[in-house]
């Protein structure tokens, strides 16, 4: 025999052998896994252990005269690949429930791009037998697959450690109802591809997405006569040169993507730089649980309240309970220029304590905070997963707000009601906190007492335009004016819906007046956040959980109304529904409840107000208006309302109160506002604001 055909089949017989004792290496690690997944109590690395196995395969290596270093390598990647088997015992413990043998994960682009091959290696280590991979043209596409529940799990690229982040991807994560809930990163390595024969000077043509081109910039720089082609993707790329069977383009891809298709590797290594890492995303529907012994990592997006400082103190919340950031992007909110939207990574778990404290204290500076997910972390090094963050001795309390008047802090005196433990995000943390929220320069919440005023319904031009001047000359802030009425009968007016919308925001911009306005459809809340300054929840629908959902995700603070036969604490979870969703800026308002009075439309609860401030930090104004029904009880309503706390008061006003198409026996006159006013003065001033 041939001695060099004879040391290739030995090379063989030992490649065999050496594949089966991995199996069997890998048999026992699983015995670990298992006894690690039913001991929550044993560490899931054990790093002594680790080390000392290194070192004495590195003496044996060399003593059998093999190079330290490479033998050293190659067990490093070996106790990787176990630790990554292990997580699948840690996982489907933690899940208790059988898992899903079968999962389908949408990506963006064809077979053998780098998601697709991504795929792979994320669910390696994923206790599923069978995957199936749907490829689709776009980011867009993916997640409504997603979203659609045709698949499982959707795993898109979040950023590239050359390119840097993928900003699509960051806006659709604001925007959908996902969650991430795992992360993974795959090493980049470019490879120029052709038809199987062909020479690299042959090549006339090098086809790739714009970023692999870009990546490969001095590689191509140094080919002469040769055009580059941008194509959507680098896979698929390769896959075009499969069907056209010509030797004069090539693409820029990677090997497994030649493989797919056919193709050869004609160059290798021509990137620019040698380390080009890709994070990937795998995202769901629904949070996963996380064993509590595997490093964590979490990500949020939030905007800041727009005060001097603010985004310092959201970074403080992080660093003040000793949590790392990992990475902090800022995107544009196109709807609101010169206004960012924040991304945040940083170590660690929502449940972790200090996690939830560095939230608790996020939330008191942020407008808009929405967690996107906590994930099992991937891009540790070695170094890192030695030096984990440390615990602080004990949660700071977060001290009120300074510039508040102290007589506003002064709670009632009533003994403060067992809270209701879903009330995570709405209630006080401490005695005396008071979130200000602001609507474009007005202030809920703060030393002003807020009047806003305008007429029940927008219903021309003219008559907004008056009514803006009219709010005006009363001294209001803010201007209201319902766009989309919800009527009792289908056949009373209305509203004129997004024209009606238009011209309040007119007479808003006319009389510089942040406009509220009433959204009465899920569908709708998006194009009226577009231009209204504040969205109204009315009493209708303050129990309609989509449209709460809703208005949660929008960019602009929500004034919600509480339902006429709802109780206090419906109210505040109704407000719960808006913050879950990541929107802070939640304004309450008391409008009078039903009972068996009818003198009045409705009857105000003005104990509300007392009782929402001891249980709420959130702002609470008081609607007169539809709680008296008619235009004498009005005024002497708001002085209560003052009297008692509220932050402000919501004024129906009508230039011409007797044409007025809905609600005429309550709205105001300009006259009437003109006096509220001058008595509202000295009691807003008695409870030490200004009006
Ligand atoms: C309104 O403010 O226009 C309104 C309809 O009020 P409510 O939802 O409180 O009835
Ligand atoms: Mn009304």
């Amino acid at each position: 025999m041939d001695p060099l055909l004879r040391s290739r089949s030995e090379i063989d017989r030992l490649d065999r052998e050496f594949l089966r004792l991995l199996a069997e290496r890998m048999q026992a690690v699983r015995v670990i896994g298992t006894h690690k997944g039913e001991n929550p109590d044993a560490p899931f690395v054990d790093e002594e252990r680790e080390r000392v196995v290194l070192e004495a395969w590195t003496r044996e290596a060399e003593k059998l005269g093999l190079s330290g270093y490479f033998a050293g390598r190659v067990l490093r990647e070996i106790l990787n690949w176990s630790r990554r088997d292990q997580e699948r015992f840690l996982d489907a413990h933690a899940k208790s429930a059988g898992a899903a043998k079968a999962v389908r994960v949408a990506y963006q682009g064809v077979p053998a791009c780098y998601s697709d091959l991504t795929i792979t290696k994320v669910f390696a280590s994923r206790d599923v037998e069978r995957i199936e991979r749907l490829g689709r043209k776009s980011f867009v596409a993916a997640m409504d697959a997603l979203e659609a529940g045709e698949v499982e799990y959707a795993l898109l690229p979040i950023e590239n450690t050359i390119a840097g982040s993928i900003n699509e991807v960051y806006d659709l994560l604001a925007k959908r109802n996902v969650v991430i809930v795992g992360e993974e990163v795959w090493p980049v390595e470019h490879c120029l591809v052709g038809v199987p024969g062909t020479v690299l000077e042959q090549v006339r043509t090098i086809r790739s997405h714009p970023v692999a081109l870009q990546q490969c910039q001095r590689f191509l720089d140094g080919l002469v006569g040769v055009r580059a082609e941008s194509w959507h993707d680098t896979a698929g790329a390769a896959e075009s040169i499969s069907i056209e069977q010509d030797a004069r383009v090539g693409a820029i891809a990677s090997e497994e993507a030649a493989q797919q298709y056919g193709l050869a590797v004609i160059a290798r290594g021509i990137a620019d730089e040698r380390v080009n890492l890709t994070r990937f995303l795998l995202i769901g529907r629904a949070a996963e649980k996380v064993d509590p012994r595997r490093p964590a990592k979490t990500s949020l997006v939030f905007a800041v309240n727009h005060r001097r400082g603010a985004l310092l103190q959201c970074l403080a919340a992080f660093n003040d309970q000793g949590i790392s950031l990992t990475k902090l992007e800022s995107r544009p909110q196109p709807a609101t220029p010169w206004e960012y939207v924040f991304y945040v990574d940083f170590e660690g778990h929502v449940s972790d304590a200090r996690v939830e404290a560095a939230l608790a204290a996020l939330r008191e500076h942020t407008n808009h905070l929405k967690i996107l997910g906590s994930y099992p972390r991937r891009t540790e090094s070695p170094l890192e997963r030695r030096q984990l963050p440390v615990v602080p001795a004990e949660i700071e309390v977060v001290e009120p707000l300074e510039n508040e008047p102290a007589s506003v802090h002064a709670c009632p005196a009533e003994p403060k009601p067992a809270t209701n433990p879903n009330l995570k995000l709405s209630s006080s943390k401490h005695p005396g906190q008071r979130t200000q929220v602001d609507v474009n320069g007005v202030v809920f919440g703060g030393e002003r007492f807020v009047v806003i005023a305008g007429p029940c319904a927008v219903e021309n031009r003219a008559q907004m335009l008056d009514a803006a001047a009219m709010a005006k000359a009363g001294g209001a802030s803010m201007l209201r004016g319902g766009a989309f009425k919800p009527r009792t009968s289908p056949y009373a007016f209305q509203g004129l819906g997004f024209a009606g919308l238009e011209l309040l925001v007119e007479a808003g911009h006319a009389y510089e007046l942040p406009v509220v306005t009433e959204v009465l459809r899920p569908e709708d809340v998006e194009k009226v956040a577009e231009t209204a300054d504040m969205l109204q929840i009315g009493a209708r629908n303050m129990q309609n959980f989509s449209l709460l959902r809703e208005v949660g995700r929008a960019r602009r603070p929500v004034l919600l109304k509480r339902g006429m036969s709802a109780t206090i604490e419906e109210l505040l979870l109704a407000a719960e529904y808006v913050m879950a969703g990541g929107n802070n800026r939640v304004v309450l308002c008391e409008r009078g409840i039903r009972t068996f009075e009818t003198a009045t439309r409705n009857t105000l609860d003005i104990s509300a107000i007392p009782v929402l401030r001891a249980r709420t930090h959130l702002p609470v104004i008081v609607d007169p208006s539809h709680a008296a029904g008619v235009r004498d009880l009005v005024v002497p309503l708001a002085l209560a309302a003052a009297a008692v706390g509220a932050d402000g008061v919501i004024i129906e006003a009508h230039p011409r109160p007797g044409e007025a198409l809905c609600d005429k026996d309550q709205a105001l006159t300009g006259d009437d506002l003109v006096k509220l006013f001058a008595q509202l003065k000295p009691i807003v001033e008695a409870r030490g604001r200004t009006l």
